[in-house]
């Protein structure tokens, strides 16, 4: 038990050394450290997943790959012309060693570089709208393990402009007879007959319009209970579910918004308080206040 500790702890530490002893980069050129266009985030909801990567709306930019590598596996259209592409269009994933990859999804193009070392200044292809890809754009992940954990490409890469804090938007109450929504800054009342789930909406706006930055950290706490906290550095395959933190996606995401999970208020007056955390240390909080006539 104490050596499978000792192994896991070592492991830890092994990927966060790799991570500082290779010097990653983004995979375009334009516009660091600003990264316009960044339009979805890491480990936010996509209806029934995580997104595990980034997305940076681009067409026809060369793609570079983040580290020294070698091609893992590239597919594009040209080598199976009779059928069509499936997600992620014409992509390539990198190996960085020691367990690291790179991918690249939607590729207009991509460099027939099918063997061989790659440099950060080696051209893997441009970017594009093949695949299951709506608007031309990247989507870049970044793995180790094998695979097996995708990792915050914003906690790896290097720092990107971040001057807007997260946004907190309503909390949402779902019962059996529907949704009570609860703005922020008011007291509400409501009528319960269980614990029902509750979610936030939350949003970290990027530079521009439609843009993302991402949430990293946000805690929650109700009355005086201890305060809960959920990170989003990464998720890890587990069976054949990805998870974040042990959570599967539905413990985490629902109709889009932040699960807080079902929260036992008292009859009364309770206190809902949420913090949020992006990044670049940019944080808000909002509280709210809940009227509950418990029925049970
Ligand atoms: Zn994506």
């Amino acid at each position: 038990m104490k050596s499978r500790l000792l192994f896991f702890l070592f492991a830890i530490s092994a990927a966060g050394a790799f991570a500082q002893e290779v010097k990653f980069s983004w995979p375009m050129e334009r516009g660091f450290p600003e990264l316009r266009g960044l339009t979805s985030t890491f480990g936010e909801s996509r209806g029934d997943h995580f997104h595990n990567g980034v997305d940076i709306s681009s067409l026809g930019e060369p793609v570079h790959p983040v580290a020294p590598g070698k091609i893992l596996f590239a597919r594009g259209i040209e080598d199976d012309p009779f059928s069509p592409l499936i997600g992620p269009g014409n992509f390539v994933i990198v190996d960085h060693g020691k367990g690291w990859w790179s991918g690249y999804y939607h590729l207009g193009k991509i460099t027939k570089t099918r063997k061989g070392a790659v440099e950060p200044n080696s051209t893997l292809g441009v970017t594009g709208n093949t695949g299951h890809s709506v608007g031309a754009h990247l989507h870049f992940f970044l793995a180790r393990d094998y695979g097996r954990t995708l990792v915050n490409p914003l906690v790896v890469l290097p720092g990107i402009v971040d001057k807007n804090p997260p946004q907190i938007g309503s909390l949402t109450i779902v019962t059996p007879q529907g949704k009570t929504t609860l703005p922020a800054g008011s007291v509400s009342r409501v009528r319960l007959s269980q614990p029902f789930p509750v979610y936030a909406q939350i949003q970290d706006p990027g530079l521009e319009k439609n843009t993302n930055r991402g949430i990293y950290e946000l805690r929650w706490k109700l009355n005086d209970a201890p305060e809960q906290i959920r990170n989003f550095q990464k998720i890890v395959v587990v069976g054949d579910e990805w998870t974040l933190e042990g959570k599967g996606f539905e413990d985490v995401f629902g109709m889009g918004q932040y699960h807080l999970g079902a929260l036992s208020f008292q009859n009364g007056r309770n206190t809902v308080r949420i913090t949020a955390v992006d990044q670049a240390g940019n944080q808000s909080t909002e509280t709210f206040e809940i009227d509950v006539q418990r029925m049970y």
